[in-house]
């Protein structure tokens, strides 16, 4: 692993217009990239580039009220910058074929997944991905919380300075690159090791890969004289990753399927041999006559 690099990454997006109908191939792309900002560090943690770039937005193209409000960015500026793909080729030729991405939270590689996807290209499967998010939480702050922290949180937290404007792709970059090394900072020297295995022993149970699919959404149609708990125990659901059955858990006295509200939602945990626990919830919805369940499956984290 010693010549595994890392590259912090920021992403600022662009989305629908409320009330705007969206073309049916939208749904692949709930957000269009409008900027990318990414630090590099070396297997120490040193910084060893920058990148920057603006997004041409092909589908978006309007500036949303509040992306433009939370980023500063006005509708003028969206036309600044070269096309998606054209972008990340000069994103790829930065961060190199084999490297952990790092990112505060998950909806960064999510969003660059989907905006890989819509233009079809090439996705670098050799990428893993890091929550520096969680690693921030478990590590600096030393709680399990799932209370998701700001950047500017973590900042105050480990008392490293706020001197850049926030919400730009860059300095955010920026901002959680200097989260991550601080958070590892204390275990540098703890031992005769090499701060860089020290490091990845750190940092593996946060890593996953970003190109698995870890949930969907399934409609089941329910007709009048149909017991939703009936229906669900008798369907079969599906791993997101690689679709294959889910083997439902069950408990000691429990039955696999159980109720959360009355009439509503109930909640089951599955199992797929190679990708482990799924959680299974269904929610009611449509009307009397015509009623169906809501089916997630997922993957957790
Ligand atoms: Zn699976």
């Amino acid at each position: 692993m010693l010549d595994t690099t890392f590259t912090v990454i920021d992403l600022e997006w662009n989305s629908a217009l409320p009330g705007s109908k969206a073309p049916t191939r939208e749904r692949d792309m709930m957000f269009e990239i409008i900027e990318i900002g990414a630090i590099r560090l070396s297997s120490r943690l040193d910084v060893t580039g920058a990148f920057h770039s603006n997004v041409r937005p092909v589908l978006y193209r309007r500036m949303h009220r509040h992306i433009a409000k939370l980023t500063g960015r006005t509708e003028q500026s969206l036309r600044s910058g070269d096309r998606f793909p054209v972008v990340y080729r000069q994103m790829l030729d930065f961060i190199g074929e084999k490297a952990i991405l790092a990112s505060w939270g998950h909806s960064d590689p999510e969003v660059l997944k989907s905006n890989i996807e819509y233009f079809q290209l090439e996705k670098p499967t050799s990428w893993l991905a890091l929550d520096l998010q969680q690693l921030f939480s478990t590590l600096a702050e030393d709680t399990s919380s799932k209370d998701q922290r700001s950047v500017e949180y973590a900042l105050d937290f480990l008392n490293l300075p706020k001197d850049l404007p926030f919400h730009e792709a860059l300095s955010d970059a920026r901002y959680a690159a200097r989260i991550f090394q601080a958070t590892l900072a204390p275990f540098k020297a703890s031992c005769d090791k090499s701060a860089v295995s020290i490091y990845m022993e750190k940092i593996r149970p946060f890593l996953y890969d970003p190109w698995v699919n870890r949930q969907y959404t399934q409609t089941v149609t329910l007709t009048k004289t149909d017991e939703p708990l009936d229906v669900l125990k008798k369907t079969a659901f599906a791993c997101p990753a690689c679709d294959n059955k889910l083997k439902i858990i069950h408990k000691p006295l429990t039955s696999g399927w159980r109720i959360v509200k009355k009439g509503r939602t109930w909640f089951a945990l599955g199992r797929c041999v190679t990708h482990g626990r799924c959680e299974i919830l269904a929610k009611r919805n449509g009307t009397k006559e015509k009623s169906y369940l809501s089916v997630r499956v997922r993957i957790p984290r």
